[in-house]
């Protein structure tokens, strides 16, 4: 997993830090995996956030993880 410096940008890093409810947005919840997706309008990065922890994932790993939200958002930006 990369370094937590090397993800997002310093808006969605602090968002995720003081628990934002709209930086990075929310997009969707994945009831299986615990996990909310979230995305960042600046530097476009997706992440996914537990619990515990949160870290920047790929579109790739976003529409495997949220299948459910990309069927019903087919234009979702990679
Ligand atoms: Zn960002």
């Amino acid at each position: 997993m990369a370094e937590w410096y090397d993800q997002g940008c310093e808006a969605c890093r602090a968002g995720i830090l003081a628990g934002s409810p709209t930086t990075p947005l929310p997009l969707a919840v994945s009831l299986e995996a615990h996990a909310q997706l979230r995305r960042c309008d600046l530097c476009e990065a997706w992440w996914i956030e537990n619990e515990r922890e949160a870290h920047v994932i790929s579109g790739d790993e976003a529409r495997v993880g949220f299948p459910k939200h990309f069927r019903q958002h087919p234009n979702a930006p990679a």
